[in-house]
């Protein structure tokens, strides 16, 4: 398919319908599953990079970040003179949907806690973690989408996971894990975290606050993000978040367009 270099701002305002995976829309046109490679973005500290797309889905390689990470880091990176935006955190912000929860809180560097709670075998699992680069990369970034067998066959219906199979998806049973080994023991919250990192990339700059989530997903993680962009008063655009170990970094930038297929 051509569009002729239509581009679409990976921001808040462009957030399509949400399911299974966070959509960008702008002028009819949308692109699905954004949020592993935005993950990956922002974990790895990048501003700014085009992305071309000849597919109105973003592969899904392994169902994790880390082949994005890889081609970033085979990429490379490079400083740019203008110093690094943040949004930081200046007031608390709480959203609910029945028992489902995430809030975010002003704190001095950007952390993620998440807790899960879902059928057995995964049942509860909780993860945290003080986002740095080094992190992302050893901790997050090869954590797999995930999905239950009996969910399998109505999301292909629906038109979602299309590239999805048991190379690129942990498959969960109600006798256990199909495709094992698990990467992660706990690699299911730890993917939840990846996902909340992907989606709140739509702010379009990096926060500077802590994020709670219980039982949330991509609907209210992007429920998130309007609340933020919709009241100002939340939040400031700083380029010196105090206390921030990266102080006052320069933005990062992408030496070479990275162009998925
Ligand atoms: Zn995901």
């Amino acid at each position: 398919m051509d569009l002729d270099g239509f581009e679409i701002e990976a921001i808040g305002r462009n957030v399509a319908k949400v399911s299974y995976a966070t959509s960008l829309q702008k002028k009819g046109v949308l692109i699905s599953t954004t949020e592993h490679l935005l993950s990956a973005f922002i974990g790895m500290g990048l501003d700014n990079a085009i992305v071309e797309l000849d597919n109105l889905e973003l592969p899904i390689l392994d169902g994790s970040a880390r082949p994005f990470v890889d081609m970033i880091l085979g990429a490379g990176l490079r400083q740019q003179r203008r110093k690094r935006a943040y949004l930081k955190i200046l007031q608390q912000v709480e959203v609910r949907d029945g028992d489902k929860f995430i809030a975010a809180y002003p704190a001095p560097g950007y952390s993620v806690a998440y807790k899960i709670n879902f059928a057995p075998p995964i049942g509860e699992q909780a993860f945290e973690i003080d986002l740095s680069r080094d992190l992302y990369r050893s901790e997050l970034a090869a954590a797999r989408t995930f999905g239950f067998l009996r969910e399998e066959q109505a999301m292909k219906n629906m038109g979602l996971i299309r590239g999805a199979s048991e190379e690129n998806v942990i498959v969960v049973t109600s006798d256990g894990v199909k495709n094992g080994p698990l990467r992660f023991s706990d690699e299911f919250v730890r993917h939840k975290v990846l996902d909340l990192i992907g989606d709140l990339a739509l702010l379009g700059k990096q926060v500077v606050g802590r994020i709670v989530a219980d039982r949330a997903g991509h609907a209210m993680h992007t429920a998130l993000v309007s609340r933020l962009l919709k009241d100002h008063s939340l939040w400031e655009e700083t380029t010196e978040p105090s206390g921030l170990v990266q102080e006052s970094t320069p933005e990062l930038t992408a030496l070479t367009q990275t162009s998925q297929t």
